[in-house]
């Protein structure tokens, strides 16, 4: 059992459902525990607010920190599902092992995401009008300046209602010069790094006007990696593509639970290394029909010009029978009803 103290100032009467925006609202509650002297604590639910952090806490220096990002569900029946619990477990601590952070036992990630769902329920905005957004992490925060891995670290969970997201379709540019992750490197860590330098790469291409960079991978610039901060995927002659997971390409979940839905739904899915100049050709020819990143943010965002060494492609108008809306919509379709949910990503809480 998680204790858990609740606020006295609630913030959800200053908060207008109809706007929300992605990253601004802050539900009242959250989840913290340290892990020190060898061990997780049990850690509480308070009232959402500022920490103590030491100046020479590790994570600020060396880059201790490692997050995830998960979504809660209102269903049409009122129910609140918190959308596959296990896998988001899994792959942070595959992510704080990458950092030599300590794990988290999943046992703890999933009675402190669930009691804390639970606590700020009322945040949950109404079934097809959003989400609840959970953000868990963890940082080094031992107080110590000498390079070395933490004894110490703290996990936190904070959620935030966020709105449907339906982003303009994008303009993005293949980057061939800089690097978001290389082989051996932390590419398919969720760690603070990795945003940290893709920034000064990204804000070159939107100086040039482009809305993302198509990361390419880190030896050649040959092969197909992310869009921005999503996974990327194609439709080849009505097939499904996507560059297969290597070190350097984040495991996503959107990613993985689409292409699951699509082999459920009888969608020819193929994920291999996708070269820029397949990838060239098949726009040229028209082979690739729609182009789209995937995250558990805007899940599915269409991708509307493609710009490769000087050359622009640009993708037909996203109709609204596009594979890509049929999957999304697959998708939201099994979070907000379940009747669907025979993959068991659904926890719904009662
Ligand atoms: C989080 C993330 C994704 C998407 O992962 P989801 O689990 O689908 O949200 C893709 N690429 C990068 C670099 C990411 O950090």
């Amino acid at each position: 059992m998680i204790r858990v103290t609740k606020t006295s100032a609630s913030q959800l009467g200053n908060t207008d459902f109809s706007k929300l925006e992605f990253g601004k609202y802050i539900s009242d509650h959250m989840f913290i525990a340290h892990y020190r002297n060898g061990q997780w604590e049990n850690g509480e639910i308070i009232p959402f607010q500022n920490i103590p952090l030491s100046p020479a806490a590790l994570a600020l220096h060396y880059g201790q920190s490692v997050f995830e990002g998960m979504k809660a569900f209102r269903m049409y029946n009122g129910s609140v599902n918190i959308f596959r619990i296990p896998k988001h477990i899994e792959r942070m601590n595959r992510s704080l092992e990458r950092m030599c952070m300590q794990p988290v036992p999943a046992a703890l990630f999933e009675e402190a995401v669930k009691t804390l769902v639970q606590t700020d329920m009322d945040w949950v905005p109404p079934a097809g009008e959003g989400s609840l957004y959970l953000r868990p992490f963890v940082f080094a925060s031992e107080s110590r300046y000498g390079v070395k891995v933490s004894d110490e670290f703290t996990f936190i969970i904070f959620t935030g209602p966020v709105g449907p997201y339906y982003p303009k379709p994008l303009r993005v540019k293949v980057e061939t010069l800089y690097s978001r992750a290389a082989r051996g490197g932390t590419g398919a860590a969720k760690c603070a790094g990795n945003y940290g330098a893709s920034f000064y790469p990204t804000r070159m291409a939107q100086l040039e006007g482009f809305d993302a960079v198509i990361w390419t991978d880190g030896q050649q610039h040959e092969y197909i990696e992310e869009s921005g901060t999503m996974n990327v995927m194609f439709v080849d002659n009505g097939t499904l593509i996507t560059p297969e997971l290597t070190d350097s390409i984040l495991p996503g979940i959107t990613r993985d639970s689409i292409l699951q839905l699509a082999r459920k739904m009888q969608i020819g899915v193929r994920e291999y290394r996708i070269s820029l100049q397949e990838l060239k050709q098949k726009l040229a020819e028209g082979a690739i029909t729609e182009a789209f990143g995937t995250g558990t943010a805007a899940v599915v965002a269409p991708i509307k010009s493609i710009h490769i060494g000087g050359e622009e492609f640009t993708l037909p108008d996203a109709r609204e029978d596009a594979l890509m809306f049929r999957l999304k919509n697959a998708l939201n379709d099994l979070r907000t009803e379940g009747s669907s949910d025979s993959f068991g990503w659904n926890t719904v809480l009662s």
